[in-house]
């Protein structure tokens, strides 16, 4: 949520105004900005569990509500109509598109979001390089002091490379661009040269005096960066896109933050601090549960070797077995213990309260039920969870990963639903696999499987072939998850 906020406040607290120099200057609005600094570290602190997750998005309204105030009524503004009728316009968009987007689409509209972040940082960086007195940069001398235009070039830059990259992510996870790897020959090479090239171009910058002549450098660091954020993003496969998108959304943060640099403005160099180190934290711990090299995600085009996936490849004929939902209903009663393994597929069939319906009447049989949920299950973090909460499904009964994974050597049923990449034991034993590496579900181990999907010739999102459809224990439910669902419950019933 603090990303999709962090767009909104470029607008206001990047104002062209004396204010930079009220700023520091007014002790009230310090503190207003540090209350407001308090309530996103509140937000975050919510969001860290479904429990508390909305206390935390209301927490991060109000922070955000503090910071844009304070902005608006401690500067000398001129057009304060302009500016709130770009908010209302703004908000307006915001809050169409926030009811109308399919939780399928989130993914998609996160990368959108943060191309809009890293724009703003871009378009903020060179107004103020184009009109340094209204930001109250300018040195007696009249010129631009070097400290801030290195300030200037960072925020630019990371701004930029955010953007493209956010670009490239929004059309390859919306499916516009194929979502296979683009490997360009040399393409190490490529990109190390370009960032050392950014990093001269913004010395080259700071410490050459003259608009007219450092004009060029600013023009070509902007190039630069918007070229290498493509070309960061292009070789990655789709399989590893949730990591790029949770990384984008750190980038956009810090761009934030280095404008917060330049305009003088604690309030967006906190919030950008935030966005940035928990993009990168969440980053990381998404690279854990991918086991993925986090410095290779940073340098982009990891998991570009892996072949990525099988988009379309013709895969062999195996036999499998088939059953009805009279066949799973008889079984789940006679277990003693089931695991639940929710993934993007109950998601697209909305079959989270379906199967909340399902696990309570096992319960009442006596069964013991409990969900398990991989870190990148669905199409988002914290996907699987949300859904999850959306069906009153209680918090005590949801597992990790790491918590769960022992158990089910002890279970009677894993219960598949729509899930298929983090059940996919190819990550354990493939090496050419583009999933090879993600830590997996033992599904093997439970005593029977049962694996909702609509048909064989659907794969998951990495595109390749899943050995456990094939297993003895296996039994696939080929349907609709939520109409395969509700017909279980009518059995049970
Ligand atoms: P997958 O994408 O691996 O598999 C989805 C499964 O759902 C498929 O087997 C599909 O088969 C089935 N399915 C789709 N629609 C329905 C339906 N209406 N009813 C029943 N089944 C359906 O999902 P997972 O959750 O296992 O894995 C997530 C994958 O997405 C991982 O590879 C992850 O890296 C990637 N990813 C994750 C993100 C995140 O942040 N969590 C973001 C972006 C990508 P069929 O078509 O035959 O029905």
């Amino acid at each position: 949520m603090l990303r999709l906020l962090l767009a909104a406040p470029f607008a206001v607290l990047a104002m062209p105004a004396h204010a930079a120099t009220g700023e520091t200057v007014n002790p009230w609005v310090a503190l207003a900005y540090l209350v407001a600094g308090v309530f996103f570290i509140l937000a975050l602190r919510g969001l860290s569990s479904p429990a508390t997750s909305r206390t935390g998005n209301r927490f991060g309204m109000v922070g955000m509500l503090i910071a844009v105030v304070t902005t608006l009524v401690t500067h000398d503004i001129a057009n304060l109509v302009e500016i709130l009728i770009a908010i209302a316009i703004g908000g307006l968009i915001g809050v169409t598109i926030a009811r109308r987007i399919a939780m399928t689409a989130m993914p998609e509209l996160v990368a959108g979001f943060h191309s809009l972040v890293g724009l703003a940082a871009v378009l903020v960086g060179w107004a103020a390089y184009l009109n340094p007195g209204a930001f109250d940069l300018l040195d007696p001398g009249g010129a631009i002091d070097p400290v801030s235009k290195v300030e200037m070039g960072l925020g630019i830059a990371i701004g930029a490379i955010t953007f493209s990259g956010s670009v490239i992510a929004f059309l390859k996870l919306s499916g516009r661009m194929s979502g296979s790897p683009i490997l360009l020959p040399a393409r190490h090479i490529i990109n190390l040269g370009t960032l050392a090239a950014i990093l001269v171009l913004t010395a080259f910058f700071a410490h050459t005096p003259g608009a007219e002549a450092n004009l060029p450098f600013i023009v070509a660091l902007t190039v630069a960066a918007f070229a290498i954020g493509f070309l960061l993003i292009i070789p990655i496969g789709g399989a590893d896109m949730p990591v790029v998108v949770s990384m984008l959304n750190s980038y956009s943060g810090w761009a934030a933050a280095a404008m917060g640099f330049t305009l003088g403005n604690s309030a967006m160099i906190i919030t950008g601090a935030l966005v940035g180190s928990s993009g990168a934290i969440l980053s990381y711990i998404m690279c854990r549960a991918m086991n993925r090299s986090f410095l290779s995600v940073i340098a982009g085009g990891f998991g570009a070797d892996a072949g990525g996936g099988g988009d379309g490849e013709a895969r062999e004929q195996r036999p499998y077995k088939q059953g009805s939902a009279d066949d799973a209903a008889f079984m789940l009663e006679q277990a003693e213990k089931v695991i639940v393994i929710p993934g993007y597929g109950m998601a697209v069939a909305q079959a989270q309260h379906t199967l909340r319906e399902m696990t309570d009447i096992l319960e009442e049989k006596g069964v013991e039920v409990k969900f398990a949920i991989h870190p990148v299950a669905g199409r988002m973090p914290g996907h699987m969870n949300v859904l999850l909460a959306e069906a009153n499904v209680s918090y005590d009964k949801v597992f990790e990963l790491e918590d769960i994974n022992s158990e089910f050597a002890q279970a009677d049923v894993a219960f598949i639903i729509g899930a298929n990449d983090v059940v996919n034991p190819a990550a354990k034993t493939d090496k050419s696999s583009p999933i090879y590496g993600m830590p997996v579900f033992d599904v093997d181990k439970a005593k029977q499987v049962f694996f909702i999907k609509r048909s064989m010739g659907g794969v998951g999102y990495a595109g390749v072939d899943n050995d456990v459809f094939y297993m003895d224990q296996t039994m696939m439910l080929l349907a609709d998850a939520k109409k395969m669902v509700e017909e279980i419950v009518k059995a049970l019933d």
